[in-house]
C-alpha cells in the first residue's frame, strides 16, 4: 500500500438534468481511492453501516483497494447525502445530509497503516482528519481537502490542522474550491485568498530549513490548490503560480466526487515520484484528466471501468490544449 486515504464512504441521492439516482456509494474517500487506483495501491479508512453493500466492497478490492481500514458497524447506519444540480452543472444545492455512523468514528489505524508515507486526507470532519494524521508515523507527503461546511463550522479543528506545529506530521498542501477559498482566505482574489491560506500554516515553531536537510520538502510555505470546476484549477506554490485548464465536455452528467476524483488522480500519480515542483504540475494534470471521466456518468460508474490507456489519452488531449510552441 503506498497511499492511506481517510474521508466519507457514503450512500448519495443525486438530481441533475440527465437524470436521478438514489443511495449510489459514493463519499470522497471512495472517490479518491478509484482514481488513485489507477496509478497505485490505495488504503481506505472510512466507516459504513449494515446498510452498505458488501459487493461495492469487493468492486473497491477488485481495483487493488485495501479495504481493511473500512469499519462496518452492526446495527449502524450510511453517511448519506443528497445534492441538486441547477441546469447550468454548477450550482448546487445539498438536500440532506445524515453523518449516522461517521457522527461517532474515531479511526484507529493498524501498524502496517501507521507506516504509509503518502496520505490524503480527504473531506470529512477536520477532528478525523487531525486524528488520523497523529497517528501517522512518518509521512512522506500529506494533502488535505475540506469543504464550506467544516471552513463553517469547525473553523479552529481546521485551523489546528493547518497551524505546523509538528515538523514531521504536517500539511503539506490545502486543496479547496474558489468560493471556500475566498471563505477561508478571507479576501476576494484568489491570489490574496492563497496568501492568507498559507500564512494559516506558518508556525513559529516549524524549525527553519537548513541547507543539505533530507527533510527541506517538509518546510516548504503549504500549498495552495484551488479547484475550479469547469474552469481548471489553480496551484499557489513555493515556486509559483501553475494554472490549468479543465477538459471542456459536452456530456456531464453529474458532478459530483470530481473533486476528490481530481485529489485521487493527483495523489495517486505523485505517489513514489519525487516532489518536485515539475512533478506537482504533472500530478495536477492526472488529476484534471481523472475529474473529466468522473462527471460523465453519475457516481463512481465511469471511475470503475477506467484504464490506464484512457487515462493516457486523455491527458495527452489536456496536453494539446495547453500547447503553444515558440512565441
Ligand atoms: P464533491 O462533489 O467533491 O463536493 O464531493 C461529493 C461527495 O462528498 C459526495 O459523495 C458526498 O457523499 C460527500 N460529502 C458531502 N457532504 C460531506 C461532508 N459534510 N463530509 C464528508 N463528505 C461529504
Amino acid at each position: 500500500m503506498s497511499l492511506l486515504i481517510v474521508g466519507s464512504v457514503a450512500l448519495d441521492s443525486i438530481e441533475s438534468h440527465a437524470g436521478r439516482v438514489k443511495d449510489v456509494v459514493g463519499g470522497s474517500a471512495v472517490y479518491a481511492s478509484y482514481a488513485a487506483s489507477l496509478f497505485t495501491r490505495p488504503a481506505i479508512v472510512g466507516v459504513v453501516g449494515d446498510d452498505f453493500p458488501q459487493t461495492e466492497v469487493t468492486s473497491l478490492k477488485r481495483k487493488g483497494i485495501d479495504t481493511q481500514g473500512l469499519e462496518r458497524v452492526p446495527g449502524g447506519k450510511t453517511f448519506r447525502w443528497g445534492g441538486r444540480y441547477a441546469e447550468d452543472m454548477i450550482q448546487r444545492e445539498t438536500l440532506f445530509t445524515e453523518l449516522n455512523v461517521f457522527e461517532t468514528f474515531q479511526p484507529t489505524l493498524s501498524p502496517s497503516y501507521r507506516s504509509i508515507r503518502d496520505v490524503f486526507l480527504a473531506n470529512i470532519d477536520p477532528d478525523l482528519q487531525l486524528d488520523v494524521l497523529r497517528q501517522v508515523r512518518n509521512p512522506r507527503l500529506v494533502v488535505c481537502d475540506t469543504m464550506n461546511l467544516w471552513i463553517d463550522t469547525k473553523r479552529p479543528s481546521l485551523l489546528k490542522l493547518l497551524k505546523r506545529t509538528d515538523p514531521v506530521r504536517k500539511i503539506d498542501a490545502l486543496l479547496l474550491n474558489d468560493e471556500e477559498a475566498r471563505m477561508l482566505g478571507d479576501a476576494a482574489s484568489l491570489a490574496a485568498a492563497a496568501r492568507s491560506i498559507a500564512r494559516l500554516g506558518v508556525s513559529r515553531r516549524t524549525a527553519p530549513a537548513r541547507r543539505g536537510d533530507a527533510r527541506l520538502h517538509r518546510t516548504e510555505p503549504l500549498r495552495i490548490i484551488i479547484k475550479k470546476g469547469e474552469h481548471g484549477c489553480m496551484m499557489f506554490g513555493p515556486e509559483g503560480v501553475f494554472a490549468a485548464p479543465a477538459l471542456p465536455l459536452a456530456k456531464a452528467k453529474d458532478p459530483t466526487g470530481a473533486g476528490d476524483t481530481f485529489a485521487g488522480g493527483m495523489l495517486g500519480w505523485l505517489a513514489g515520484r519525487a516532489l518536485t515542483p515539475a512533478n506537482w504540475r504533472r500530478a495536477i494534470l492526472a488529476g484534471t484528466a481523472m475529474a473529466s471521466f468522473c462527471v460523465e456518468d453519475f457516481g463512481v460508474k465511469r471511475l470503475r471501468g477506467l484504464e490506464r490507456e484512457d487515462f493516457r489519452k486523455r491527458v495527452d488531449e489536456l496536453r494539446a490544449m495547453m500547447a503553444v510552441g515558440k512565441m
